[in-house]
């Protein structure tokens, strides 16, 4: 049986433990505070702790669902953790620059780790059934031994290039999330505002090139204003657009644009939205009390 460690028990780190117990590995789920420990359901395949070291001793590999790349820094790098890591294999699977990833790769081998990245598109519901989109950036041999692993959480994980190729690829996924969604939200929210039937609006747009399929998945929660039970919250939709700003900003690419989608995420923020699923952004591009007053 393949043991396995998880790294934080945030909203993908739980589903992460629980899709590889049900697929009969042995995992040792990890988090740095208590509190979401105590929501997991412990099995003979799934095991909770706060205590690093016992997550880390039994695995072969160590999955790293972390907030971000100062959390993997601290986690496993600043203490003196990293002796311990010496010959297991660390698949980074969160959203992190890919400059961080490269330093994180630098270092763990420095201690003998072997490490990659697996970065994914697709949230909750496509983890738990085994539908994510796998970016991985690795070695052609490290690919090779993993892609079979990998497949426990997507059907067709695609080897990008090294190390940072996969990370990159993910933030300019990202890129895609805050801009859509906010274009999506704008135009929304003038239909609405001018009394045009919502379905005439999407009768237009479903056929016509300019259609995502994202718009339909946000579109009742953002006419209800219904933001809870996030898959995704704002606050992380920030970080990778700050992430995607410094990356291509690095790489002379004019990013005015995404700048205004991120003022628009920091809004959304400023209205108490930052843990609320993403589609928020739509409270902020047309915030309640806003509306013009209609003169017949
Ligand atoms: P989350 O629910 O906010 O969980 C974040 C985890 O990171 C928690 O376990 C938290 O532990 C831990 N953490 C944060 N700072 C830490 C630190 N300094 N030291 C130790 N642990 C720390 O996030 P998530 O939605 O699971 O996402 C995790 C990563 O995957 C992020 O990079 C996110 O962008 C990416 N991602 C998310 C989705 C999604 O749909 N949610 C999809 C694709 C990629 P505590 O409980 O102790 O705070």
């Amino acid at each position: 049986m393949t043991s396995v460690a998880v790294l934080g028990m945030g909203l993908m780190g739980r589903a992460a433990a629980g899709r590889l117990a049900a697929l009969g590995q042995s995992v040792v789920a990890w988090n740095r505070s208590p509190a979401a420990l105590a929501e997991l359901p412990t099995t003979d395949r799934l095991s909770v702790t706060t205590d690093l070291a016992s997550a880390i001793a039994p695995a072969e590999r160590v999955v790293l669902w972390l907030a971000d790349g100062a959390a993997i820094r601290s986690v496993l790098l600043d203490g003196a953790i990293g002796s311990q890591l010496a010959g297991k294999t660390v698949v980074q699977m969160g959203t992190i620059a890919p400059e961080e990833s490269r330093s994180i790769a630098t270092d763990l081998a420095a201690l003998g780790v072997d490490y990659y990245e697996a970065p994914v598109l697709g949230s909750i519901p496509e983890l738990s059934a085994g539908k994510l989109l796998l970016m991985v950036g690795a070695t052609p041999a490290q690919f090779d031994r993993e892609r079979a692993w990998l497949q426990t959480f997507g059907p067709e994980p695609l080897l990008v290039g090294p190390v940072g190729a996969a990370a990159a690829l993910k933030l300019a996924m990202n890129q895609l999330i805050g801009s859509l969604t906010t274009a999506f939200a704008a135009s929304l929210a003038l239909v609405e505002r001018e009394g045009i039937e919502i379905e005439t609006f999407l009768q237009i747009l479903r056929p016509s090139a300019l259609y995502a399929p994202t718009f339909d998945k946000k579109l009742q929660r953002m006419l209800d204003r219904d933001f809870d039970r996030p898959n995704f919250p704002t606050k992380h939709l920030l970080k990778d657009l700050d992430l995607f700003n410094q990356a291509a900003t690095a790489q002379g690419i004019d990013t005015a644009p995404v700048q205004a989608v991120r003022a628009v995420v920091q809004r959304a923020i400023a209205l108490g939205l930052g843990n609320t699923d993403y589609s928020a952004l739509f409270a902020a591009i047309a915030p309640e009390g806003a509306e013009p007053e209609r003169t017949l």
